[in-house]
């Protein structure tokens, strides 16, 4: 964290803020009464113009965090591009335009989603002889459109790096440098990520106008609604283990994470032989797919759902119940961000995590990384 970054959020209500009609009916349709944290902090800036480092979490309510600013900005009657937000994956990129779409309801700005594993030819049609326009999409096929020439960035007011930190470890990092140089030198930034690495505290420096730090908690990352216990377990009872975890409550809500994709399939096909219904997530499938199962874990036809990390970031699914660590997380931040599925906007969650005689080391290394402590608990019994 930056020296300067400010931690502590002032007392704002949306009608503090100057913020249109429209977009104040939009967040009363919400059902939101107050700003978020980093809603109190990163709004005010925003929304007075100027570029912001935000320091938050998925779940913090960091999208409409940007979303309020951009769509104060954007000009029904211009042409081109006004707007661009960077988002690592296909999911979040779908869920912010949602959001977008739904804070914008009384003046509707549709925005253009571009993301592979779709067709391209859809996406330039869509972007042609349009006004209002907003751009979310990932990186690489952002890239493709300004490669075929299909896509323009010139007329950029307002840039969202979204999960900044994502990004980097998905190897998007020069990427984002040659969209970023393809935008004009006056716009607005907004970047928010999890964590702070060096890679990004360059990017803010050669990037960025000197922008506001806003963070809302001091210290590492977790979020704190989250009841954390661990499990030690034998690795062969981990499946087992889970079963019992799924059993001891009345109506799971589930997503359970593997470190792989045969790892996943795997527990899947055992889940489902064992006659829960579950859903399977991760990188190797289709949109389609992916979208499907969402939908379904979404609306409550399957109460499981087992993935990759892939699904560890910036999915807004509401009221998970648990995050089940079967494999450990590669590191702290992941753990972080697959923990933060739960407990989403103040609700309470519990995220658990199996752990083996062999992984004990590694999972002693993340927990000293965390402010708060993981309760070691004794196996639920099952009824
Ligand atoms: P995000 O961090 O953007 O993924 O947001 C997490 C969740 O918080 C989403 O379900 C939002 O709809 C919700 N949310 C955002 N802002 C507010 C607010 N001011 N009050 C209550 N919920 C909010």
């Amino acid at each position: 964290m930056a020296p300067h970054t400010l931690t502590e959020a002032p007392r704002v209500s949306f009608t503090d803020l100057p913020v249109s009609k429209p977009i104040r009916r939009a967040v009363a349709d919400q059902g939101w009464e107050i700003p978020t944290p980093i809603q109190a902090l990163t709004l005010p800036v925003l929304l007075g113009g100027e570029d912001v480092v935000g320091i938050a979490q998925t779940g913090s309510g960091k999208t409409a965090a940007f979303s309020i600013p951009l769509l104060e900005v954007i000009d029904s009657k211009t042409r081109g591009v006004q707007a661009l937000v960077l988002v690592p994956t296909r999911e979040l990129a779908a869920q912010t335009a949602a959001e977008l779409a739904n804070l914008s309801r009384h003046e509707p700005v549709r925005p253009v989603v571009l993301c592979g594993g779709v067709p391209i030819g859809p996406q330039i049609k869509a972007l042609k002889g349009r006004t209002a326009t907003v751009v979310v999409g990932t990186p690489g096929r952002i890239i493709d459109h300004l490669q075929r020439g299909t896509l323009g960035l010139g007329s950029v007011r307002y840039l969202v790096l979204d999960e900044a930190d994502r990004m980097l470890d998905m190897g998007f990092a020069p990427d984002v440098g040659r969209i970023l140089s393809r935008t004009p030198d006056g716009r607005q930034t907004a970047l928010f990520s999890a964590t702070m690495p060096g890679a990004i505290r360059s990017m803010v420096k050669s990037h960025m106008r000197s922008p506001q730090w806003l963070a809302v908690e001091s210290g590492a990352p977790t979020v704190d609604t989250v009841e954390q216990v661990s499990y030690r377990v034998n690795g062969r009872d981990k499946t087992s283990v889970l079963r019992s975890l799924i059993d001891a409550e009345k109506e799971p809500r589930a997503i359970v994470f593997r470190r792989t994709k045969h790892g996943a399939t795997k527990l899947h096909r055992q889940l489902e032989r064992d006659g829960y219904k579950a859903g399977l997530l991760h990188g190797g499938k289709t949109q389609a797919q992916r979208t499907k199962t969402l939908a379904a874990f979404v609306g409550g036809r399957t109460r499981i759902l087992i993935a990759t990390n892939v699904a560890a970031r910036g999915l807004d699914i509401p009221n998970v119940s648990h995050v089940i660590n079967y494999d450990l997380p590669e590191d702290v931040e992941t753990y972080v961000h697959r923990i933060g599925r739960t407990a989403r906007a103040g609700r309470d969650g519990i995220a658990a995590t199996l752990v083996s005689e062999a992984e004990k080391r590694e999972f002693d290394k993340i927990k000293r990384a965390l402010t708060v402590e993981v309760r070691e608990s004794r196996l639920p019994v099952s009824a």
